[in-house]
């Protein structure tokens, strides 16, 4: 993972924790979740937005769980 990647990462999982407390105020942004491999994390995602790190998205995520 280069090093551009990793700072998207880090954003990413603080926008996550601020985020909380932003919901509802932003416009309908709807995030979808899943575990990611590459970060062995819970990561949100938006929706219709594939996973960053694993390519996952949330069809191909669901067919998974099946
Ligand atoms: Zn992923």
């Amino acid at each position: 993972m280069d090093r551009e990647k990793h700072f998207t990462v880090m954003l990413k999982k603080i926008f996550k924790k601020i985020g909380l407390s932003f919901e509802g105020l932003e416009s309908n942004t709807q995030m979808w979740e899943h575990y990611c491999p590459m970060e062995n994390d819970i990561i949100g995602t938006e929706k219709g937005q594939p996973c960053n790190w694993c390519d996952a998205t949330e069809i191909s995520n669901k067919n998974k769980e099946r």
